[in-house]
């Protein structure tokens, strides 16, 4: 079975109500929501999941989340759950590499919050990735297996789910990894997904990459083998841009 590619945009803590809403119809009016063969995601902050479902009804654009936490209800302050979630959203991104460096997310609350995440019907996009210092240390491989096992760890992954390959140093910098590399990362990944879930659901988990992605690598980036697809921020936020990226991944 083919993988069908997915441009997944995270908005992270942008916009406002006015530029949910234009965004959405913006891209739109552009033409993304018919394009055939491939996934699209918008992940808006928290606040505007409502609006943004409501401005994508009838159409083919997937709504997600940034985050969740792990528990259902409860003394939480802050904190949005997947049942809160599943009114709005189909999709959530867990463990992005910012969650991890800024909130002190760590592999055991990413493997909490995938639990949490499939077991209320959630899509989840389960993001790793290495930082520059451990790539130039040698240290990839060692990472990403350490992040890919915490987070599955005592989880079955339905062939649904999606992985997001983010190599730190890539994000939001305009430099992109090599599509080679990037295959490369994810070839490694899909094989830990192999050994930890066997090979019929490392072969149909879309792995998506993360990192500086635009219109203008987008292509070459996802007609490797192993890159399902992109996890996108800021060519995301530009209605025009997203639909390009659409566009030129579409069969
Ligand atoms: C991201 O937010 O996950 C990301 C990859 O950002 P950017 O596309 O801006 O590098």
């Amino acid at each position: 079975m083919p993988r069908i590619p997915i441009v997944a945009g995270n908005w992270k803590m942008n916009t406002d109500a006015g530029t949910a809403r234009a965004l959405v119809e913006g891209i739109r009016a552009a033409g993304a929501s018919d394009a055939r063969g491939v996934e699209k995601v918008l992940c808006p902050p928290f606040v505007y999941l409502p609006l943004v479902a409501e401005v994508a009804r009838n159409s083919t654009l997937m709504v997600g989340a940034q985050d969740l936490h792990w528990e259902e209800k409860g003394a939480f302050t802050g904190e949005v759950s997947a049942t809160m979630l599943k009114d709005y959203a189909t999709h959530v991104i867990i463990g992005h590499s910012e969650r991890r460096q800024y909130f002190g997310e760590t592999d055991e609350s990413v493997n909490k919050k995938l639990r949490a995440a499939l077991d209320h019907g959630l899509t989840p996009i389960v993001c790793v990735g290495e930082t520059g210092d451990q790539r130039n240390a040698g240290k990839m491989q060692d990472v990403l297996r350490g992040q890919v096992r915490g987070a599955l760890s005592d989880i079955t992954l339905p062939q649904s789910a999606i992985i997001a390959y983010e190599p730190v140093w890539a994000i939001g910098t305009g430099v992109a990894a090599t599509a080679d590399d990037a295959n490369d990362a994810i070839a490694f990944i899909r094989g830990e997904v192999a050994a930890l879930q066997g090979n019929a659901t490392a072969q149909a988990v879309r792995i998506l990459y993360g990192g500086s992605v635009t219109p203008a690598n987008i292509a070459e980036l996802v007609g490797q083998p192993e890159i399902d697809g992109g996890l996108v921020g800021g060519a995301s936020l530009v209605a025009e841009s997203f639909a390009q990226m659409v566009q030129a991944i579409a069969s």
